[in-house]
Formats: C-alpha cells, structure tokens, sequence
C-alpha cells in the first residue's frame, strides 16, 4: 500500500490526512469544524482513535482552533514549533503584515476581524525544535522541517515521496491569490525565500498548500529564480 494523502476543508483553508503505515493529521483548522472533521474521516472509513499525531504548520488562527477537539477525539498528539508553542497553549492570535498591496489590505483587513475569533487553548505535547523530526515513529515515511518565513515557527512536513505539506509558505486560493505561489503574508519574506530553496533542494515534487490545491514544486522553483 502505497501514501494515501487526503484533504478535509475545515472551513476557511484544509487539513491533510496521511496514511501510510500509521496516519497523522496535518494542522487544525478554523473554530468550530469538529463535525466537518469527523464527517470526512468518516467518508475515508478512519476511526478516530487511528490518528496519532497532528503536526501544526503554524499557530495562525485558521490553523489552530479546532485542534483542541480533534485532540480530544483522536487522543492525537500535537506537535508544534517551540515558537509558536505559546500561541496554542494560551490561544494567542497573531496576523502577518502583508507582502504586496493586497497582502497587507486583507492583513488589515483579517486583524479588524482578529477580536471576533475565539482560538480554544489546547495543550501540546510535543515542542519541535529547528532540528525537525523525523515521522518513522508514526509510520509514516518523511519529516517535519523548520521552515521559517512565513511565521518565526513554521514547520512543513516532506514525505519521501516529495509531497511537501506547507503550511501558509505557498497560497494557491482565492481571494488570497490567482494562482499558485508564494504567500501574500509573511513575517520575514527574505527567510521565506530562503527556507523555500532549502526545501526545494531536498527533493520536493508537489506543494501541497493549507489554502488552495496542490501544484508542482516547479511553479515556485521558476518564482524563486
Ligand atoms: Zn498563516
Ligand atoms: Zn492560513
């Protein structure tokens, strides 16, 4: 059996679903989305106590507020950079200034919103360093990577198959982008850059963003350049 990977829409952007030997969940989505969470492991006939792990990209809002209840249903553990580790133990909301004109319209914009949004606090269990980690232990063939850029703790994670889980370093979705690409938010786009050739250079095939479908590596490879 080959790596199954699955999105499931939890709102505003999407988690991912592996399966390989073990499966994990990849981020957690916006406030709320529970249901939305257990309806699509359920259409993939994944009980919930199957998952182990949920590996947050970065303590942004729209990836964070459900992770509290997809714990307690699952009894996953959650991992997230030490960084950010405080955003979700204590529900913080953080919002990055835009990189162009838009970016930093819809960053106004979404900050204006940030009182109305309620992140549920949620304990973490395992704190990544800059170091990574490898999956092995949740059967699952790849790594989480330190990816900063984006956010000062983004983690993405890479399968040996060179799908790459991004997190917000690539946005492929309306109405934050066209079309595929780098991300219109960014705390540090010089290190987003730098982390994006870092990972290219370790054998990324297709980019698999939380907001919009996946596209090939090549797109932002050719941005880069
Ligand atoms: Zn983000
Ligand atoms: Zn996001």
């Amino acid at each position: 059996m080959g790596i199954n990977i699955y999105p499931i829409h939890l709102g505003f952007d999407c988690c991912y679903l592996i399966q390989d030997k073990g499966i994990i969940v990849i981020d957690g989505g916006t406030p709320g989305k529970i249901k939305a969470f257990l309806k699509g492991i359920g259409k993939l006939s994944i009980r919930p106590e199957q998952i182990k792990l949920i590996v947050i990209t970065h303590g942004h809002w729209d990836h964070i507020s459900s992770v509290k209840d997809i714990k307690e249903k699952t009894g996953a553990k959650i991992a997230i950079h030490e960084t950010e580790k405080e955003w979700l133990e204590k529900g913080l909301k953080s919002m990055p200034p835009g990189v162009n004109l838009w970016g930093r319209f819809l960053s106004k914009a979404m900050t204006m919103c940030l009182p109305l949004i309620k992140v549920p606090a949620a304990p973490v269990d395992i704190v990544i360093g800059n170091e990574g980690f490898s999956l092995a232990e949740y059967g699952i063939s790849g790594r989480v990577i330190y990816t900063l850029g984006h956010s000062s703790g983004s983690v993405s994670v890479l399968l040996d198959t060179g799908d790459a889980f991004v997190g917000d370093m690539a946005m492929n979705e309306f109405p934050l982008t066209l079309r595929p690409g780098l991300p219109v938010f960014a705390e540090d786009f010089d290190k987003l850059q730098e982390s994006w050739l870092m990972l290219l250079n370790q054998g990324v095939k297709t980019v698999y963003p939380s907001h919009g479908k996946p596209f090939p590596a090549s797109i932002i490879r050719g941005l880069l350049s």
